[in-house]
């Protein structure tokens, strides 16, 4: 049994740094495809295409999308690394579920206006949880950018808070493009995109969703998600009850 043991522990220790070496070659990548265009276009201008305005400003829209690019991916990965270091604390407190959907629907709002959605809540009011409430709308930002990112024009996404004596569940459901059932376990995973084009040209990072389930575990709680290609996709986050 020692010897299976050991070999077990190997075996984890193997992937882990498989995982780890994976996970620093795509940070470089994703670093440097940003850089590479904003070195290209500014070295483009100081040839000599500064002289043609139209250019200049074209080149210089690029530059600054790439840089934006650039400052969420360290965002990102500074939040991350900062979820995953030993001793993260988290600020709990009682908190109201509405009031966390509320406030994180204001902040996607102009995204869901641009694209003509519409965000319908049905929040039991008077659900109420332990925890970070920054931490939660955090959650919640990330999880209805992507259901505005990954839906169609005038499309609805329905967010659904219900509180029974075992816990309270936050489900989150959208009538977008689906995520086919073999992309599904790997879904959280670090720099995991279904279509790596359309998850750059929304301004994704790849790191929402890591980020996401990092923050519901660290707070007690499972995440779900279920999706039909084509047809929509739901995430259903479980906060067991704790004595408050
Ligand atoms: P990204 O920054 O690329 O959106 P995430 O970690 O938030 O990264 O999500 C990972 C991938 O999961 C996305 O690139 C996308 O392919 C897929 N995805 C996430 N949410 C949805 C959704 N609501 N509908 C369809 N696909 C989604």
């Amino acid at each position: 049994l020692g010897i299976i043991v050991v070999f077990h522990d190997i075996t984890k220790l193997i992937r882990l740094e498989k995982v780890r070496k994976d996970f620093v070659a795509n940070v470089s990548h994703e670093l440097r495809t940003p850089i590479t265009s904003i070195k290209g276009f500014t070295e483009t201008l100081l040839d000599g295409a500064m002289s043609d305005e139209l250019i200049l400003k074209d080149f210089l829209t690029i530059i600054q999308k790439e840089s934006d690019r650039l400052h969420l991916l360290v965002d990102d990965l500074l939040e991350l690394s900062g979820i995953e270091q030993e001793g993260f604390d988290l600020n709990i407190r009682k908190v109201s579920l509405s009031s966390i959907i509320e406030d994180a629907k204001k902040i996607v709002s102009g995204a869901v206006e641009k694209k003509k959605m519409r965000i319908i809540s049905e929040v039991d009011e008077t659900a109420m949880i332990l925890a970070d409430s920054d931490r939660l709308i955090q959650v919640m930002v990330n999880v209805l950018t992507n259901a505005v990112n990954y839906s169609k024009e005038e499309t609805t996404v329905r967010v659904g808070v219900s509180a029974t004596m075992e816990g309270t569940t936050i489900v989150v459901e959208d009538e977008g493009i689906g995520i086919d059932k073999a992309e599904l376990p790997r879904l959280f995973e670090r720099f995991y995109r279904v279509d790596r084009a359309r998850s750059r040209d929304s301004g994704g990072t790849g790191l929402g969703l890591a980020i996401v389930k990092h923050l519901i575990e660290a707070h007690g709680g499972t995440v779900k998600v279920e999706s039909e290609k084509d047809i929509g996709t739901k995430f259903t986050f479980f906060f067991p009850e704790r004595k408050m």
